[in-house]
């Protein structure tokens, strides 16, 4: 698989953050950033545990990071932070629906698969039991998702996708932000839980990605020592 360079990196953030993650190239606003993945736990249990990398879903579901978990662990907080986070659920599988789906992998390859059951096979592959390739490169994200009304045509289209054609018509779309990082298919959904991060102003190649771990989290860990974000007002 043709690995691109990704767009984001990991190095030591400013004194006292630890590590941070980077963006390596310029976002644009409103851009696919990272989506933050790892193991499903139940939230009652999560307040309990003592992973640093715990993002809350809803009251029932919680995601901890440090267990297969992708860069998006890595972001820092920001009082006045450059991408927010928004949870997504993935389209319910139906009769005679078959997706067609990319996902972009932690070194910046693009992964190409399908399936009917779109949930079920993401969490297949954010627990490194999808395939070999996003076992080895994490997944970062699903970065395009499509539906056919039978194998056959899905099947085709994947096959189309993972030539070179295919692979450039991916990166192009991306790069112009065309391509749509959740399914925008109307009709039932599931209850996935994804959570997807994403620019909310442009961010410059070399500049840190920041997000805001809200007030509960700020109240709790960050305001007893102080704020050391940078940004001009705190929480
Ligand atoms: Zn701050």
């Amino acid at each position: 698989m043709e690995a691109t360079a990704p767009s984001v990196t990991v190095k030591d953030a400013s004194s006292g953050k630890g590590q941070g993650l980077f963006a390596d190239a310029d976002i644009k606003k409103g851009a696919f950033v990272a989506e933050y993945t790892g193991t499903k736990v139940d939230s009652k249990e999560a307040d309990a545990m003592k992973s640093k990398y715990l993002f809350e879903i809803d009251d029932e579901w919680t995601i901890d990071a440090e267990h297969g978990g992708s860069v998006a662990r890595y972001i820092n907080h920001s009082c006045d932070p450059n991408t927010e986070a928004e949870i997504v659920d993935l389209p319910a599988p139906r009769p005679n629906t078959f997706f067609v789906y990319v996902i972009e992998c932690e070194n910046g390859a693009m992964y190409i698969g399908q399936t009917q059951n779109l949930l079920k096979r993401w969490n297949e592959h954010t627990t490194g039991r999808g395939a070999e390739y996003t076992s080895k490169y994490r997944p970062r994200g699903i970065v395009h998702s499509e539906e056919y009304s039978s194998r056959e045509e899905a099947v085709a289209r994947e096959k189309w996708l993972k030539t070179g054609f295919g692979r450039k018509w991916i990166k192009r779309e991306i790069k112009a932000g065309r391509l749509p990082v959740r399914s925008t298919q109307t009709g039932a959904r599931q209850a996935g839980g994804r959570i997807i991060i994403s620019a909310i102003k442009k961010i410059t190649e070399g500049e840190e990605i920041t997000i805001d771990y809200g007030d509960e989290y700020f109240d709790e860990f960050i305001r007893p020592h102080g704020c050391r974000c940078g940004a001009k007002k705190h929480h």
